[in-house]
């Protein structure tokens, strides 16, 4: 299932004659929220054993129209990923580290027996959707276009194997400041009786399936009052996961800075990697190892930890205010994020927004 297709991108664009007007464009950009519009156009290709990947297409954003038996609609082979446009200062337009999207997007189409999209088409289909597309990178303070690139398996067949026709598909949503209003934590709910994910299982790869098995308890979370709820390891309950879907850190009193390693169920955020390079850059000591639910209660309590964040492409950076369980609760920040978190915020979106210097060379020209 891995073979890639050698056939160079190469993408056609039907502009869609009836799209929004100018002004129903800037009603929908002055608040566009999270998810919720999305742009006039959309990116399109197929994949079949005999054609590889294959017409490469921007067309007129609209319903895709399936088949009752359609695969993924039943046995959920699915993948996608998240990456954003933003507009810099002089009107260009550009992604972060799109390449590592793709690269991931390729593991976790190894993971669920998809076909692999290769890189020059995963950011061919990047730039052409955000060239059709390109009034839509919104203009305001941290905010940007985000999108949505993802992969199913589109042959209409009940038989359990891997799909022999898969879809790929990219939809673009204007997105606002997830803080407008500056950073406030977040509080958290731990998950004591459900995990995310397994050994063995698909906790590394970003796949929907992991998502639907995170409802239930963010449900949990919300009924407790909670935004978010945290995951820990399935065989031992006690080490220290991710959320539903973000990563977490830990910072030290003496400034060391510590993020639970790679065990294979965590997802590896590309936000979560370029922050090992900022904090170190910024002076502290990274260390990605074991965290286990002790060391974050007791250290919060006596002060080992003096903050704590999640990070992510939606949200970037947000801080953590207090870990709930069932029975207990232990509070890192009250009303506001602390030092640390606030600096390794504005370090990364500095050079996303092109306001510092691009000193890893994360960032990609796409309009
Ligand atoms: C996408 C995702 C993240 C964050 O990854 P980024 O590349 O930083 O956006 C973290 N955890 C899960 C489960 C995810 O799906």
């Amino acid at each position: 299932m891995n073979a890639m297709t050698s056939t160079p991108f190469r993408c056609t664009v039907t502009p869609n004659t009836g799209g929004r007007t100018d002004a129903e464009r800037d009603a929908v950009l002055a608040d566009p929220g999270f998810g919720r519009h999305f742009t006039d156009h959309m990116f399109l290709a197929e994949w079949t054993p005999e054609t590889g990947w294959a017409d490469a297409r921007v067309v007129p954003y609209g319903p895709l129209s399936l088949d009752p038996a359609t695969a993924v609609l039943h046995y959920a082979q699915e993948i996608f990923e998240g990456l954003k446009a933003y507009r810099h200062a002089d009107d260009s337009v550009w992604c972060f580290r799109p390449e590592d999207n793709a690269e991931r997007m390729q593991r976790s189409a190894h993971r669920l027996a998809l076909p692999e999209l290769p890189t020059d088409w995963f950011t061919g289909s990047i730039e052409a959707l955000v060239a059709a597309d390109a009034a839509w990178v919104p203009s305001g303070e941290e905010t940007s276009l985000y999108l949505r690139p993802f992969m199913f398996a589109s042959e209409a067949f009940l038989g359990v194997r891997p799909s022999q026709h898969v879809t790929y598909s990219v939809i673009a949503s204007p997105a606002g400041a997830y803080f407008p209003g500056g950073l406030k934590p977040v509080d958290i709910w731990l998950s004591e009786e459900y995990s995310r994910a397994g050994a063995g299982g698909t906790g590394a790869a970003k796949c929907g399936g992991n998502y639907a098995s995170s409802l239930l308890p963010q449900q949990e979370a919300t009924r407790n009052g909670c935004q978010q709820v945290a995951f820990l390891d399935s065989v031992e309950h006690r080490w220290v996961e991710e959320l539903g879907g973000m990563n977490l850190y830990f910072v030290q009193a003496d400034g060391s800075i510590v993020t639970p390693e790679l065990s294979g169920s965590i997802l590896e955020g590309i936000t979560r990697s370029s922050i090992i390079t900022l904090a170190a850059d910024l002076g502290h000591d990274v260390v990605e190892r074991r965290v286990s639910i002790d060391e974050w209660r007791d250290g919060v309590a006596d002060g080992t930890i003096t903050e704590v964040f999640a990070c992510g492409t939606a949200a970037v950076v947000t801080p953590v205010g207090r870990l709930k369980w069932d029975g207990g609760e232990a509070v890192s920040a009250d009303g506001d994020a602390g030092k640390v978190t606030h600096e390794i915020r504005s370090a990364l979106v500095d050079i996303q927004y092109g306001r510092a210097e691009d000193r890893h060379g994360w960032m990609t020209r796409v309009a």
